[in-house]
């Protein structure tokens, strides 16, 4: 059966309450537009916790959103964050992460924005091996827009263009990151807020191309068109039909309605980053300077950091 969200008492308001991770957010942008039941909280507030275990600051980070319900989250934390172009977040990224080595540059966006105008992007840093996570909250249509077909919608699923049911075959996101070179390719729920968070620690920590895709609950467009109920009934959803299983292949990833959600980390390895093969190659090869940028490339600091040891996890 499906659950009829209560609306929250109005004029309710909590005197003296701050949130654990204030300092990581701009009170002054909130109260925020993600709609009730919505899983962007809590992938965002995964994230800032995310930074909390790592020890990082905001002086560490680098944030870049594209455009769409989750391009918005650059504009809710306290960092250095940037609020870019659609589909344009991964290569202002690859600007920062490449003249800024020293930063930890974290991409956060949403399918739409990530694999449809911003598709040729992902695929190529992810081949360059560029150091930078991508997290890509899946939510299966573009919802800010008012919930057109995207690049993940699934066969069978309804959107404003699409009232008949999608027959465009959707892309399955682990496998694009894995098989465009990224080292790092893990995909929670935002039902699994623990394991998500640990997701985004190891995707930070790892150097090079690390992908996090959560799949979240879109109750106000998505989920009213395909009869998914509210928010709470997609967590359930969730909770019945996700299957962990690390180090699985992501060609097994795909995501069909009813059928069992893949999670996990899916792939764990080693290769030269970016800047890493550019230093071997032309740096070292050419007796060129070592910029200053790259000397400092080792400074930001890992207290919580999780250990990875460059395997395909068990
Ligand atoms: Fe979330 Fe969908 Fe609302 Fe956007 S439209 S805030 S994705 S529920």
């Amino acid at each position: 059966m499906l659950t009829k969200a209560k609306p929250a008492p109005a004029g309710e308001v909590l005197e003296n309450v701050s949130h654990p991770m204030e300092r990581f957010l701009r009170a002054d942008r909130l109260p925020h537009i993600w709609c009730s039941g919505c899983g962007l909280g809590t992938v965002l507030s995964c994230f800032t916790y995310a930074l909390d275990d790592l020890g990082l600051t905001d002086a560490d980070v680098g944030v870049v959103s594209g455009i769409g319900c989750t391009g918005r989250a650059a504009g809710y934390l306290n960092l250095d964050s940037y609020h870019t172009t659609h589909g344009r977040a991964i290569p202002f990224a690859t600007g920062l992460a490449v003249a800024r080595p020293d930063k930890k540059v974290v991409v956060i966006s949403g399918d739409g924005d990530l694999f449809a105008i911003g598709g040729n992007h992902f695929i190529h840093a992810a081949r360059r091996n560029v150091d930078m996570t991508v997290i890509c909250v899946n939510n299966f249509n573009y919802g800010m827009t008012g919930g057109q077909v995207g690049p993940t919608t699934p066969i069978g699923s309804r959107a404003t263009t699409a009232p008949y049911g999608n027959y465009e075959n959707p892309f399955n996101l682990p496998y694009l990151a894995a098989s465009s070179g990224a080292v790092y390719v893990a995909r929670w729920t935002s039902l699994h807020a623990r394991r998500l968070k640990e997701a985004m620690i190891e995707a930070i920590t790892m150097p090079g191309f690390t992908f996090v895709e959560a799949v979240c609950p879109c109750p106000t467009n998505y989920g009213r068109r395909n009869r998914l109920g509210e928010g709470l009934d997609e967590l359930k959803y969730y909770a019945e039909k996700s299957v962990i299983k690390h180090g699985a292949d992501p060609a097994d990833a795909d995501l069909l309605p009813g059928n069992d959600v893949l999670v996990g980390r899916f792939i764990q390895k080693e290769r030269p980053t970016f800047l890493q093969a550019y230093e071997h190659q032309i740096l070292d090869k050419q007796h060129f300077v070592k910029p200053q940028a790259m000397q400092n490339q080792n400074h930001v600091r890992l207290s919580g950091a999780t250990a990875t040891d460059g395997k395909a996890a068990s």
